[in-house]
């Protein structure tokens, strides 16, 4: 299927900054996991929230199956004509051991014709698997 692919040079849709406070471009943020998943998994929890939010951006329904929790996983994904995401702002990053954690954000996007959405959720992940394992998106607790 083809993806979108806007230029390297473009903004982190997830809207993470780098040291210097500029934003991260999306190949030096989320764009790593997304298109790497196999190589370079995201390192954490708020990692991977952040990276299924891009995919999502992206419609990139490959990497958010791959991501999520078997238990939990659709059959499969469509995404919304005409949504647009407008940000993320993730408000907290709760490590609960070292395979369990929590994320807690808020994401807003925009379909044609209605109100802008705003979505707050406490997300769940799992972190399984060989050596150190990868994350998992379980799933989420609307706010
Ligand atoms: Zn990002």
């Amino acid at each position: 299927m083809p993806h979108s692919s806007p230029p390297v040079s473009a903004a982190c849709p997830c809207g993470r900054s780098g040291p210097l406070g500029k934003p991260l471009n999306l190949d030096a943020c989320c764009g790593r996991f997304i298109n790497n998943f196999e190589i370079t998994p995201a390192p954490d929890a708020e990692s991977l929230m952040r990276s299924r939010y891009s995919a999502f951006v992206l419609e990139r329904d490959d990497y958010l199956l791959a991501t999520w929790h078997a238990s939990h996983r659709p059959p499969s994904i469509s995404f919304d004509a005409g949504v647009k995401w407008l940000g993320l702002e993730v408000r907290q990053h709760r490590v609960l051991d070292a395979c369990h954690a929590e994320v807690e954000f808020v994401a807003r996007q925009k379909s044609p014709g209605s109100p802008a959405l705003r979505l707050h959720e406490r997300s769940r992940f799992v972190r399984e698997g060989e050596g150190a394992g990868r994350w998992y998106y379980i799933d989420g607790d609307q706010l």
